[in-house]
């Protein structure tokens, strides 16, 4: 089974790719997190990417789909695999879909969380205190340009998968059990069918 977690900055999608991992044994693949190892690393590369990430931009669509293609190649993704901050635009649904194809598979579902703007913004600034200023990208500044950037680059996946028919809204305003608890009926649905 291979999912996609989409929707905004804040929405959940991590903490619902983690829950769906160690529950259907599949890989959570988070290009935020990824990208955050190699801002650690301290790399010329790194140094690069921070920068990008810091303005609330988005990393070029050439570094992110090697990184993601080198990802669903491995082993560990053999069973499946949840991809969590990817695909962010058009393009990299597009080059997704190519490489899946040439690997005989497909997206199984896109899982769409639904959060609005305001409580994005209050989960983040929560966030942000909580981990004590951890991601320097969760700062009221950088936020409004990721929403932006969401707006204008990634909401228009969602009519590239329309017309794929798997889309699966769910009410990301829940509490985090009860956001789970919708994926999962509809998972279970799905493997029962
Ligand atoms: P969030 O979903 O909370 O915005 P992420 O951890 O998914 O956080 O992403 C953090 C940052 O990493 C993004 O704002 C962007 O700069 C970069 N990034 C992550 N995934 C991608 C992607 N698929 N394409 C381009 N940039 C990305």
């Amino acid at each position: 089974m291979n999912l996609i977690m989409f929707g905004p900055p804040g929405a959940g999608k991590g903490t619902q790719a983690r829950l769906i991992q160690d529950k259907y044994h599949i890989k959570q693949l988070s290009t935020g997190d990824m990208l955050r190892g190699e801002v650690a690393s301290g790399s010329d590369l790194g140094n690069r990417l921070k920068a990008i990430m810091d303005a609330g931009e988005l990393v070029s669509d050439e570094i992110i789909i090697e990184l993601i293609a080198n990802c669903i190649s491995e082993p560990e993704c053999e069973k499946g695999f949840i991809l969590d901050g990817f695909p962010r635009t058009v393009g990299q649904a597009e080059a997704l879909d190519n490489m899946l194809q040439h690997m005989a598979r497909k997206i199984d579902h896109v899982i769409v969380l639904e959060v609005d703007e305001d409580a994005l913004i209050d989960r983040i600034r929560t966030r942000a205190e909580q981990t004590g200023g951890q991601r320097s990208d969760d700062n009221a500044e950088t936020l409004k340009n990721r929403l932006k950037v969401y707006n204008d680059q990634t909401a228009p996946v969602l009519p590239y998968y329309e017309n794929h028919g798997v889309l699966r809204h769910i009410d990301g305003m829940q509490a985090i059990e009860e956001v789970t608890a919708l994926i999962d009926a509809i998972l279970d649905q799905a493997q029962a069918a």
